[in-house]
């Protein structure tokens, strides 16, 4: 039995990397799934497209959404649960780095970190979280990262953003609990997408000197755990945070 049967999924972020990888896990768990991108029209037709072929029976269906931008959330949230009747799940993954060290760090680089990746927890889940009152359950898991539990030199508006994002799972857990409604957080480490393209051979190279497995981790390495955490084999578990890293050592 595939763990997401029936289940309609929204999914933010998910037209490349890691959002890309569980949009297409979750569509092989059975799931009926909705994602947004900003930017990749292309290949969000294109994973529609290839997804539809695969699993005529199940929908995907692709969103262009600022997730930064509250009123335009909001009224994609609310257009799912009218479409749909029920979402059954979220994941809060999109996400970008401005990085530089602190000194240099304009308030844009500040500013355009912090309001994707956390101010786009208050603005997906906000909306999404009274609807799943209603259907007395759900399911949210959200993307956060090893820098916002360690930290790491480059990144204070990233590790700001990250940390938030637990914070906000631990709270918004114990305020939902009682509802049937489970809030996780998974932390990645350093895993190949667009977002590690960015980094020398060089800094490649120090990075995997630092995991214990010495290799990054690969898109499919957070999927499967997601999809886990998001389906009922996962009822007992919220709150937590789930370290995806090969053994970090930062
Ligand atoms: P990618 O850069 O590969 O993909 C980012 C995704 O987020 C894309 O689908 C992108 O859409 C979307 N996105 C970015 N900004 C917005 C926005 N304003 N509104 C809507 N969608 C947006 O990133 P990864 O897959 O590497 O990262 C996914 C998540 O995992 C992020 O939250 C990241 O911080 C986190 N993470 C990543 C790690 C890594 O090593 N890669 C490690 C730890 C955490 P579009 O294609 O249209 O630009």
């Amino acid at each position: 039995m595939s763990i997401l049967a029936n289940k309609t999924v929204l999914i933010t972020g998910g037209s490349r990397g890691i959002g890309k990888a569980i949009v297409q896990t979750a569509m092989q768990e059975g799931a009926n799934v909705v994602f947004t991108y900003i930017n990749s029209a292309e290949e969000a037709e294109a994973l529609v497209n290839n997804l539809a072929a695969e699993y005529p029976d199940q929908r995907c269906v692709a969103k262009q959404c600022d997730v930064s931008d509250t009123d335009a959330m909001d009224k994609l949230v609310k257009g799912l649960i009218s479409e749909f009747k029920q979402v059954d799940a979220l994941v809060n993954n999109a996400g970008i780095t401005r990085d530089s060290v602190l000194a240099r760090m304009n308030r844009d680089q500040w500013d355009a970190v912090i309001n994707t990746n956390l101010g786009s927890m208050f603005n997906a889940t906000k909306p999404l979280v009274l609807q799943m009152v209603k259907q007395k359950g759900g399911a949210i898991v959200n993307i956060s990262s090893v820098v916002g539990v360690y930290g790491t030199t480059g990144q204070t508006n990233y590790a700001a953003a990250k940390a938030g994002m637990i914070g906000f799972t631990k709270a918004l857990s114990a305020e939902i609990a009682p509802h049937n409604i489970r809030v996780n957080a998974v932390a990645p480490g350093y895993i190949y997408t667009d977002m590690m393209s960015i980094l020398d051979q060089d800094t490649l190279e120090y990075v995997k000197s630092r995991i214990s497995m010495r290799r990054l981790g690969t898109v499919d390495d957070v999927a499967p755990l997601v999809c886990f955490l998001l389906s009922e084999k996962a009822t007992y578990i919220t709150g937590q945070v789930f370290q995806v890293d090969g053994g970090i050592t930062l």
